[in-house]
């Protein structure tokens, strides 16, 4: 089919590229010029795996295509995807301009029916609002339906979930358009669930929400395995194997971050809030994961007392591992932490330098290391602070000898406690 997705971000172009794996014929749209030029140019603004030898591959096929152009984008598309931003306001809600704003660009650029499919993470009620202005602005009254189709793809594996969904979900106010996007999705193989529109809205925030939940569940349960001699990590291991339960999301670490969970988590509450709920549950998990980095902080500046003048190695800056996206990372905190104390730190992420440098620049105080085993050269200590496969196999013999003390902050736990004592290194994890 001719599809269209707008906003060629990290959904937008994963999307947009998959779709073209499985046979559609894709036309990208951003209004980030520069970003579109790239992308012509062969350039890919992101980093996931297997996306540049997809995106090369169906420039190539004449699958994919970008334009600047958000009415070429329509007028060549039977289907017109939505993938623009949608970032929190300073009370927790959400953005919705950009949503808006293309509703206006679509509804001044169609010429004939267009199924207007939204996969954006936006609040429940937004596909009316979305509906009422493509009716408003749009100059020829041709006819048009609007679908939800919340996206759950992981950055760092988007890709392969994009290929492979666990399902998708296609939220409608009437049956025709379900035809048509089940022939987009049919190469997919997945199970689709057909809901209203309201619905496939709220099952995006709640499912993020309960992932977020679930997260700050084994972090406060860190908490009380520190102050027992309990083991976090043996403790996920016998609950998640439970498949009531699950061992997945079971990882305590210095807490969640990211473009998604603490937006999604903060959007969730403000939309309970406005239909008159207190969501009391999700609070704590926002007050959970604050204090799981204050806590990780602490255990930092309990050990090395003064931080000023200390020479700190960090190694993660990305959100998570197989990504660059440095958005609300975790890690980036501790970095901004560490400095506003006085600390100097030698830092590095295998993907993320590049994006990480616009938010920490580099400085007599920052310096970012190519080599993930040179940063803890004259450090007082080193930090993990991102779960990369990688730093399971930092030459640790090598730190020891290098770092003026042995000392390792790890928040992601990915070394184990006796064989870091047996190196000789002050060691210190989450619930253990
Ligand atoms: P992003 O910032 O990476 O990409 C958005 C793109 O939209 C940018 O390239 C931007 O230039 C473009 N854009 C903005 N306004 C535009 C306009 N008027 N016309 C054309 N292009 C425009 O964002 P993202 O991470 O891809 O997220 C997009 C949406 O998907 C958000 O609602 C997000 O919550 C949701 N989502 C994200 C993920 C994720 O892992 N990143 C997963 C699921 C859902």
């Amino acid at each position: 089919m001719k599809l269209s997705i707008i906003g060629t971000g990290y959904v937008g172009l994963v999307t947009g590229t998959c779709f073209a794996e499985v046979g559609h014929e894709v036309t990208c749209v951003d209004n980030d010029e520069a970003k579109v030029k790239m992308l012509q140019a062969g350039g890919i603004p992101i980093y996931e795996p297997g996306l540049e030898e997809l995106v090369r591959k169906h420039t190539a096929t004449g699958r994919l295509r970008f334009t600047s152009s958000t009415a070429d984008g329509v007028e060549n598309s039977e289907v017109v995807f939505i993938a623009v931003p949608t970032p929190p306001l300073p009370d927790g809600s959400v953005d919705l301009s950009f949503i808006e704003r293309v509703a206006r660009d679509i509804a001044g650029a169609m010429t004939s029916y267009k199924i207007v499919v939204d996969k954006s993470t936006v609040p429940v009620k937004t596909g009316e609002k979305v509906a009422e202005t493509i009716k408003r602005y749009s100059k020829t009254k041709v006819e048009f339906d609007v679908v939800s189709n919340p996206e759950f793809l992981r950055e760092g594996f988007a890709v392969e979930d994009l290929m492979r969904p666990d399902r998708v979900v296609i939220g409608v106010s009437s049956q025709r358009p379900v035809a048509a996007m089940r022939e987009i999705y049919e190469p997919f193989d997945a199970p689709i669930v057909v809901t209203d529109i309201n619905s496939a809205e709220l099952i995006k925030h709640a499912s993020n929400s309960f992932l977020a939940l679930k997260i700050s569940y084994i972090n406060a349960l860190s908490v009380v395995c520190e102050m027992t001699g309990a083991n976090v990590m043996e403790v996920a291991q016998g609950m998640g194997m439970d498949k009531r339960i699950g061992r997945r999301f079971l990882d305590p670490s210095l807490g969640f971050g990211g473009s998604c969970f603490p937006k999604d988590l903060s959007a969730f509450v403000k939309i309970a809030e406005q239909t008159g709920y207190d969501f009391g549950l999700l609070k704590e998990v926002q007050r959970i994961n604050a204090a799981q980095m204050d806590r990780f902080m602490k255990k930092i500046s309990d050990t090395l007392w003064v931080l000023k003048e200390k020479r700190i190695g960090v190694l993660g800056l990305a959100f998570k591992q197989n990504t660059d996206d440095v958005r609300m990372s975790p890690a980036l905190e501790v970095c901004q932490r560490l400095l506003k104390e006085g600390a100097t730190l030698r830092v590095h992420d295998p993907k993320a330098m590049e994006k990480a440098k616009a938010l920490l620049p580099p400085s007599e105080r920052v310096e970012y290391v190519a080599d993930m085993n040179a940063v803890a050269e004259g450090c007082d200590a080193l930090v993990i602070a991102t779960e990369w496969d990688e730093f399971k196999r930092l030459d640790l013999e090598r730190a020891r000898r290098e770092m003026t003390h042995p000392i390792l902050f790890d928040g992601r736990n990915l070394y184990d406690v006796a064989e870091m004592e047996a190196l000789g290194f002050i060691y210190k994890s989450i619930g253990r």
